[in-house]
């Protein structure tokens, strides 16, 4: 199994450092409003590395974070005249609902920020007293970064090339930093914010060391894998690795997986531009599965673009395979027992797809591949399933479909209506073509509900259909 490193910059052989275990961690979003698709991105991509881990018979420990305390969420919480908990307590609620509608299984831990403050002040001590972190004059505690000597490995950048750019910063005299490229670990309290007390000052950590405590207990001081979107890689990753490798001298974690961002009509997605939709938009008008498949019909390294379009055809391409599930559960219904000879070889035949699915699953969780090889199944089956198939027969390619889907953590078990209203909206879409006399168009769409096992009756009453 290959994965693409960060660190290394190539794909690397997965070598777990126990065996059969795998331990994760992901960063996890800020909560101070609902979370929006883009942080769905590296939360369904993840799911699914945990998934296929799983399929591949290791037992996943996987971590991801609420980070819990943060100017954002403070400001949210003096707006509306509450405590800070009330907000991220709130938002931690919703990201859970939002994370089950889109199949995201809890992760095994997830720890919040505030409720680990001791093990922050453990660590923040350790980096003192090994000289990797000073305390200035108002009790804001820095990690000395240059201490380290391995910063900048991740993101691949120069330190000294870090240093010119900054410069800047210590100029302006904004902080007590003994170098610009130093950061926080500790900051004092300001008014009207949560704080806690420390042997430096009444105070609240900075955003990095959060991740490297939570990271250590709950999978040790050094893991298999640390992931998040890609705009994490710097600061806050590099940061992570100073202070972990710092403290504990052992390398933090072994392989460094990004996301890549999604965009929307091509512009970076970003609240402050406005051109955001949250995961509780889509909801309205999608199921939580299209946005799900629509988010894995892409490579995760690639960006992704978000459009209206996408996501129809997405939920059309889901549709397809959730018809032909339902189609062999209808056939399993009312077929006759006794597999043959020849179903027995098709079986055998159908093992390719599993076998290509796995293929592209392990160079570097190649999803997109892997939904053309569930694809390929869906095709081989809907000609080779029909109601003089065995019921054994149905039931093998069936469980197949169903154990893929499942490693995509793709839901094909829908309501019926569901699927109905989907085939009207396309019978309709198909009488609009006609009547437009876009005939073209109107085969197209009866051939498209052809493949999905559907045929139509132009009647004196209007279009009758049902399923094959
Ligand atoms: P945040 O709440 O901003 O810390 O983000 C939580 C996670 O979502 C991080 O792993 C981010 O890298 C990721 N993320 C945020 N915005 C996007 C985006 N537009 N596309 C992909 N991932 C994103
Ligand atoms: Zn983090």
């Amino acid at each position: 199994m290959k994965i693409y490193n960060t660190l290394t910059k190539r794909k690397d052989e997965f070598k777990p450092i126990e065996e059969g275990k795998v331990r994760m961690y992901v960063c996890g979003p800020t909560v101070y409003n609902l979370i929006h698709i883009g942080n769905a991105r590296p939360m369904i991509f993840f799911d699914t590395v945990r998934r296929y881990f799983e399929y591949k018979g290791y037992e996943v420990n996987y971590v991801s974070n609420f980070t819990d305390v943060d100017d954002k969420i403070i400001k949210a919480a003096n707006e509306e005249g509450v405590e800070a908990s009330v907000i991220s307590e709130r938002y931690i609620a919703e990201c859970k609902k939002d994370m089950q509608s889109m199949n995201v299984k809890p992760a095994t831990t997830h720890p919040k920020a505030t409720e680990e403050i001791d093990g922050m002040l453990k660590m923040i001590g350790t980096l003192i007293n090994k000289d990797h972190a000073y305390v200035a004059n108002d009790g804001t505690v820095y990690f000395k970064t240059r201490s380290f000597k391995d910063y900048g490995k991740l993101s691949h950048k120069n330190i000294d090339d870090l240093q010119g750019g900054n410069r800047s910063l210590l100029v302006s005299g904004e902080d007590q930093k003994e170098d610009p490229l130093d950061f926080v670990l500790w900051k004092p309290k300001k008014e009207g914010e949560p704080f806690w007390e420390s042997p430096w000052c009444n105070g609240r950590p900075g955003w990095h060391i959060e991740c490297s405590v939570m990271s250590k207990r709950y999978l040790g001081e050094e893991i298999d894998i640390h992931a998040g979107g890609e705009d994490l890689i710097f600061p806050h990753h590099e940061n992570e690795i100073a202070q972990s490798e710092a403290c504990n001298g052992k390398q933090f974690a072994r392989y460094w997986m990004h996301n890549a961002f999604l965009n929307i009509d091509n512009v970076k997605m970003s609240k402050s531009l406005g051109n955001f939709f949250t995961v509780r938009d889509i909801l309205e008008k999608y199921d939580g599965m299209v946005l799900r498949y629509f988010m894995l019909q892409a490579h995760y390294r690639s960006p992704l673009n978000f459009t209206a379009e996408i996501m129809e055809s997405a939920k059309k391409s889901l549709d397809r395979i959730q018809t032909c599930h339902k189609k062999n559960k209808d056939l399993m219904g009312s077929a006759a027992s006794g597999i043959k000879e020849e179903e027995k070889k098709l079986i055998e035949e159908s093992k390719a797809y599993v076998g290509k699915f796995e293929e592209a699953m392990d160079d570097d969780f190649n999803t997109a591949d892997a939904i053309s090889a569930v694809f390929e199944l869906v095709k081989f089956i809907n000609s080779n399933a029909n109601a003089d198939s065995s019921k054994e027969f149905v039931e093998a390619l069936d469980n197949t479909l169903s154990s893929l889907c499942d490693v995509l953590g793709l839901i094909i078990d829908v309501k019926e209506e569901n699927l109905d209203s989907d085939i009207e909206a396309m019978i309709e879409e198909r009488t609009q073509a006609k009547k437009a006399k876009d005939f073209a168009k109107a085969d197209e769409i009866r051939a498209k509900l052809f493949d999905m096992g559907i045929v139509l009756e132009d009647t004196r009453e209007g279009v009758k259909w049902k399923r094959v």
